[in-house]
């Protein structure tokens, strides 16, 4: 593993104590970052002031968005061209979607073995929140249409949802098209070899704009917390520390478990070579946006092999969410309390189940939790305007449990080299 270096003309010119890796200047930005957005939620002029800033983190975000759909056509006709095997690259499927069902699962039951101890939502008030206008999109919405709109455009317009850049759909065309080259074979050959050639451009193109994340990601926390400061995170202080509580023992516990003794790497290892992904994905409470930094990271850092990253994570970052089965789970329960519904155990495994669908369903994308939510408050009787107050309180806890997501991807990446015994990288 090495970490980007800064070069050595510009390292010999620092002060001593300034950290000249990329990723000791990324930890950097969110030391500046997190208090200077807070002071800019105080002072309108600050975060004026603070605008150029702000400025390079929508660029950092807008050059990540435009290398998602690249990233995962180069990396993914690669990787499956390398698998060279349809019935492996089935295993492979299977195995992350077994990985995938069974973290979320342990994800969402630790929330209720949390929610049900804390009990935060006991004397909680839920007056006087609006509905968020994001909820709304989530209403009428059950399991079957929630699966729907996942799978549904792809199957029904696919043409529609490649121009929206739907990266199930993107994920779908793709493997169908290396699976086309996986079944001509040899004849193909030059057009697998250009393929490689690009996702080592794409690469590199990463490689380099992996620099503008240092100050992106001050520009990024400037704009998130200056805006919404910590929300109401202090008025419903109890609901907020039981998400917390479950996304550390969720990323600090349970899944460097899962790294240590299914992936058989070392946790402190495997954690260095994903702290990049992990604060870029904090800055924007974007998985997807994440997804180039979260392949670099893996492949480049933690060796993992380009057929299991090129898969893995453009899925995981679309339908394996930890941290928002887990936050939506304790959202519904802590609701429950609040308002004096006693959920049984029957309620709570339904609450369970379309947590879990939710987070599947849940966009990779900013509060897209909030929008999958509602079917979870549905599924058990509860009211929607206590979504009010959930939503008060969303950006600072999308933040966290973003980056929980993008761990149990990079944790499935590294559990599924393991079990693939495949050779490091060569492609
Ligand atoms: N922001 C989360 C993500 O991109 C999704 C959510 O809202 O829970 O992973």
């Amino acid at each position: 593993m090495s970490p980007q270096q800064l070069p050595s003309a510009i390292r010999e010119r620092l002060p001593a104590g300034v950290p000249t890796s990329l990723t000791g200047l990324i930890g950097l930005a969110l030391l500046i970052g997190t208090p200077l957005g807070l002071a800019a939620h105080a002072s309108d002029a600050l975060l004026s002031l603070l605008a150029p800033i702000i400025f390079f983190g929508d660029l950092f975000i807008a050059c990540l968005k435009l290398l998602i759909v690249p990233i995962i056509v180069t990396s993914l006709v690669v990787g499956v061209a390398n698998v060279g095997d349809v019935s492996r690259l089935g295993k492979l499927g299977g195995r992350a979607a077994a990985y995938y069902m069974g973290t979320t699962a342990i994800a969402a039951t630790l929330g209720l073995v949390l929610v049900n101890l804390i009990r935060p939502g006991d004397g909680a008030s839920l007056e006087g929140y609006d509905i968020p206008a994001k909820a709304e999109a989530g209403r009428d919405m059950g399991v079957g249409d929630m699966l729907m709109k996942v799978f549904g455009n792809t199957l029904l317009h696919p043409i529609d949802s490649l121009r929206e850049g739907d990266i199930i759909t993107v994920i779908t065309v793709t493997l169908l098209f290396g699976l086309g080259l996986i079944l001509i074979g040899e004849r193909v050959a030059p057009v697998v070899d250009g393929f490689k050639r690009l996702e080592r451009i794409i690469m590199g193109v990463v490689h380099n704009i992996m620099w503008l994340a240092p100050i992106g990601v001050v520009g990024l926390l400037i704009e998130a917390l200056g805006k919404s400061g910590l929300g109401l995170l202090l008025d419903l202080g109890k609901y907020c520390l039981t998400v917390l509580l479950a996304l550390g023992i969720h990323g600090f516990i349970i899944l460097p478990l899962i790294v240590l003794l299914i992936g058989k790497r070392k946790p402190l290892e495997w954690f260095r070579g994903i702290r990049p992904a992990m604060a870029v994905a904090f800055s924007t409470s974007s998985s997807a946006a994440t997804l180039p930094v979260t392949i670099q990271s893996v492949e480049e850092n933690l060796d993992v092999p380009t057929p299991v990253a090129s898969f893995v994570l453009p899925l995981g970052a679309t339908m394996n969410m930890d941290g928002t089965a887990l936050y939506e789970a304790i959202a519904a329960l802590f609701v429950a309390q609040a308002l004096g519904f006693d959920l049984g155990m029957g309620q709570q495994l339904v609450v369970l189940i379309t947590a879990m669908a939710a987070s599947v369903g849940a966009a990779g994308i900013p509060s897209a939790g909030i929008v999958t939510m509602v079917m979870v408050f549905q599924s058990v009787g509860l009211p929607l305007e206590p979504l009010g107050a959930i939503y008060a309180v969303d950006r600072v806890l999308d933040m966290c449990r973003t980056v929980v997501n993008v761990m149990g991807d990079t944790a499935g990446a590294v559990v599924l080299t393991h079990l693939e015994d495949s050779a490091p990288a060569t492609a």
